[in-house]
């Protein structure tokens, strides 16, 4: 059957019902909007009186719902719900040995402070990625985890890993021609650390102030640093890796040394202007090294 289409005064809204017609309408509407829970774009459209003329609803697409286990990790097609990604998370943690599963757990910690119930219900993993806010929850996470996006056109697929996905302000690497099919969450190894974090105003169903999400593994059997990475959600345009201070803790011990290094590396490399929106800009720079101190220890625990 042909795409499911509504057509009012002002917007048609087109459902198709397989890929290949998803792809081949995002050819013809390169500038339509793809909507799958409506959490974003329903703001948009309400409070920001944006208007999409033409809405493409691709969330009974069976490959933008499935869920794939690979040897690398999971990849969840991007119209999966947060809860359903997050149910598919915590088998896998009850199932896998724990050093595998350190991202999914990091994940996992996002989602219990992301939004209420019934915005995960229909909220979709790819909503969040594709909304590029500098302030997402999960963002930080596939940033500094290294998760793989699918991207698809009528030309074919291509992958793009999430560190350079991000281009500005709510600007990604996904051309009007192509939609965002699916992402991969990767397991983790033994010798290497996750942990997300989220400061917000209220501790639950709140915007973040500044959300992080920080990555470390180990030369096996040493404390020495072999690649870390530190995302931040909040501190700019963008989800932003601070790659000056990732890349100058390689090679040092996980000590006090890498701590002070750390913290003056970071105050430098994680600037903010005066008039940055959002405002509580001291605190938001303080933030970032207060919750690198949080990782410090949990990862200290860890080794010990
Ligand atoms: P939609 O509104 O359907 O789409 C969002 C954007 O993604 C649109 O630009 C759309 O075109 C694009 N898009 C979606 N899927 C694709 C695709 N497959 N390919 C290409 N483009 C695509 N966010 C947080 O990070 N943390 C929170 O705690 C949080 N709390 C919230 C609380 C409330 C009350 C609300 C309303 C929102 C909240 N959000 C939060 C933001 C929002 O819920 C998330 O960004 C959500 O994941 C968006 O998913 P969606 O399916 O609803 O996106």
């Amino acid at each position: 059957p042909g795409p499911l289409r509504f057509r009012g005064e002002r917007v048609e809204w087109l459902q198709p019902s397989t890929l290949e017609q998803l792809l081949v309408l995002k050819e013809l509407h390169p500038q339509a909007k793809v909507v799958v829970g409506n959490t974003e774009v329903g703001i948009e459209v309400k409070f920001k009186n944006m208007l999409y003329p033409v809405i493409l609803a691709p969330a009974f697409i069976p490959e933008l719902q499935e869920i794939q286990h690979t040897p690398q990790g999971i990849v969840f097609g991007a119209a999966c719900s947060l809860t359903c990604v997050g149910e598919e998370l915590k088998r896998a943690v009850a199932t896998s040995p724990a050093h595998q599963t350190q991202v999914f757990e990091a994940v996992l910690e996002q989602l219990r402070w992301f939004a209420g119930l019934q915005i995960r219900n229909v909220a979709a993993l790819g909503g969040n990625i594709m909304t590029a806010s500098p302030i997402s929850d999960l963002n930080p996470v596939l940033q500094a985890t290294g998760c793989t996006l699918t991207l698809a056109s009528t030309a074919g697929l291509h992958q793009v890993q999430m560190d350079r996905f991000f281009l500005g302000y709510r600007r990604t690497a996904v051309q009007p021609h192509e939609i965002l099919l699916s992402v991969l969450i990767p397991y983790s190894t033994k010798w290497q650390f996750v942990s997300a974090f989220k400061q917000s105003p209220r501790r639950e169903d709140d915007i973040s102030i500044v959300t992080t999400a920080m990555n470390v593994t180990f030369t096996p059997g040493t404390s020495v640093v072999k690649e870390l990475k530190l995302s931040y959600g909040g501190m700019g345009p963008t989800t932003v890796l601070a790659e000056a201070t990732g890349s100058k803790l390689v090679g040092r011990l996980w000590g006090e040394e890498l701590l002070e290094v750390a913290c003056s590396s970071l105050a430098e490399e994680m600037t903010l202007d005066p008039s940055a929106p959002g405002g509580m800009v001291t605190y938001r720079r303080t933030l970032t090294l207060s919750l690198f101190y949080k990782f410090y220890l949990t990862v200290l625990q860890k080794l010990a």
